[in-house]
């Protein structure tokens, strides 16, 4: 049976440089964000989108994430309504991945929001990235050009470091890459990960 290893850590904390190093022994990865974040582009879920917000939230054919996010905000009936659109998606295409990836002994689900959806109960092992606050922040407005307040915003809504770390099996701190990948080859090694068991 396919162990499944949960890979979190607060935003910038660098869990997909992480989860890309992880690839990199034949570890299958599944990022969770990219992969919703697509999904929600696809005809299953637009038409459903379409019929239960009208098509003020497209614009040109293209889902508007913010004008979708606007609607739902301060909404707890409309964001029901959209969570019960987009969850059953989200999870049937997790489930048809592992599946597909059934011969690995295990796989790797990355999420920044593994413990706040409830995610973390169908992991076998949990491991959380860290980095302290200022680089994270530092890191995120480097790539995303955003500014320090809506970061500071996401931060607050996700759990803490401490939060995460008091239930996970494993901790990788990531300032240093070479620090953070000399961690990640301890664990594998003490899960028995080696190339030919992926
Ligand atoms: P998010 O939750 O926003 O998706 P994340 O936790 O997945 O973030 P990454 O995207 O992996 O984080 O990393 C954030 C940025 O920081 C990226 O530009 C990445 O290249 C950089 N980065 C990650 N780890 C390090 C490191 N140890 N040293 C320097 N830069 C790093």
């Amino acid at each position: 049976m396919t162990k499944i290893i949960g890979l979190t850590g607060g935003i910038g904390s660098g869990k997909t440089t992480i989860a890309n190093y992880l690839r990199s022994f034949g570890i299958p990865i599944y990022i969770a964000d990219d992969e919703a974040r697509q999904l929600m582009q696809s005809k299953e879920i637009t038409v459903a989108l379409e019929n239960t917000f009208g098509e003020a939230i497209f614009e040109n054919g293209i889902l508007n994430r913010e004008k979708l996010a606007a609607i739902v905000f301060n909404e707890p009936e409309k964001l029901e309504q959209l969570n019960a659109i987009v969850h059953p998606v989200v999870k049937r295409h997790f489930e048809n991945w592992l599946t597909e990836n059934n011969k690995a002994s295990y796989i790797i689900y990355e999420t920044a929001i593994l413990f706040e959806s409830g995610s973390y109960k169908k992991c076998d092992i949990i491991i959380t990235v860290t980095a302290p606050l200022e680089t994270r922040v530092e890191r995120v407005i480097k790539r995303d050009k955003t500014s320090r307040e809506l970061i500071l915003k996401r931060i607050k809504a996700q759990w803490t470091d401490e939060q995460r770390i008091s239930k996970s099996n494993f901790v990788i701190e990531n300032s240093s890459l070479e620090v953070a990948k000399q961690k990640a080859d301890e664990i594998l090694k003490i899960l028995a990960i080696t190339q030919k068991h992926c």
